[in-house]
């Protein structure tokens, strides 16, 4: 791989690495040389993909924490990170999770969850490892955000408000860490094939009466290429963000879906 393309020695944390497109992401990176944390809340899942890692020759550490805690944030995840890879150059903001209900009765609980995992998780995380990377004059910071940070769709308002907001976070970020060589991108990908979609698929099924088959055809039926998205399609756009041959894109919104939406 050349110089440019390879991740060797680079340092990566991603969140909500456990499984999904998260964890296709850590696998990426790794692939590609570089060394990878991985965190979410649940640290048996994460000691497995740590060891995958590890045995491919790259360092890797599992550090549970809640994005949605600014002190886990800032104490378990950047005081754990950076404290073992003395350092950090790629940041990957992944860990989300989705909700709907209709509007007129939308419960409360939900729209400060929303905001709090797909929005404000963000702010905490970057705001954590940004001083590092500023130190260093360098960094990447790649935000998965949604196809919902482009366009509404119905019955998920908070959502696509918390994704709408991330993206903005990622636009205002790249202005403001540009002139320490650090890009800030978001990744918009259309439905992917993970256990997220999976439990929306789920969710439809108990609502409506369909059956699986006809929620994930639904789904299917919203790309123009008539399938889901899969994990590795995203963690490839990733792999690219973070690699120093794109080192010119910054404060964009790429988006992974088919076709779905094209703005
Ligand atoms: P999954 O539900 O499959 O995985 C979510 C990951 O996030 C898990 O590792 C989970 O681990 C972790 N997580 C959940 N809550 C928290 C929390 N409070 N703190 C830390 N980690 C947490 O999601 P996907 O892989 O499908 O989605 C990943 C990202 O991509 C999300 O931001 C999502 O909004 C976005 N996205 C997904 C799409 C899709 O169709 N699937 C489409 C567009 C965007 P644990 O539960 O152990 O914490």
């Amino acid at each position: 791989m050349s110089d440019d393309l390879s991740l060797r020695g680079k340092r990566a944390v991603v969140t909500g690495a456990s499984r999904g497109i998260g964890r296709a992401i850590a696998l990426a990176l790794a692939e590609a040389g570089a060394d990878v944390a991985v965190s979410a809340r649940t640290k048996s899942e994460l000691d497995e993909l740590a060891e995958m890692i590890h045995a491919m020759g790259r360092r890797a550490i599992a550090v549970a924490c809640d994005v949605t805690d600014p002190q886990q944030v800032a104490v378990h995840l950047a005081g754990g990170v950076l404290g073992e890879f003395g350092g950090i150059d790629i940041l990957v903001n992944n860990a989300g999770a989705s909700g709907s209900a209709k509007f007129v009765g939308h419960p409360d609980e939900l729209w400060h969850r929303m905001l709090a995992m797909n929005m404000t998780s963000v702010y905490y995380v970057s705001k954590a490892f940004a001083p590092a990377m500023i130190a260093q004059r360098s960094g990447r910071i790649i935000t998965i955000a949604s196809i919902a940070a482009r366009v509404g769709a119905k019955y998920i308002a908070a959502y696509t408000a918390a994704k709408h907001g991330a993206l903005g976070l990622v636009r205002a970020l790249a202005v403001e860490l540009l002139p320490y060589n650090i890009t800030v991108n978001a990744i918009c990908p259309g439905y992917v094939d993970t256990p997220m979609t999976q439990a929306n698929i789920a969710n439809m099924v108990q609502r409506t009466g369909m059956s699986e088959q006809q929620a994930r055809e639904s789904l299917e039926r919203m790309s123009p290429q008539q399938r889901l998205i899969t994990p590795e399609e995203v963690a490839r756009v990733a792999v690219f963000l973070a690699q120093d041959a794109a080192a010119s894109i910054t404060g964009q919104a790429i988006n992974v879906d088919g076709g779905a939406i094209m703005s």
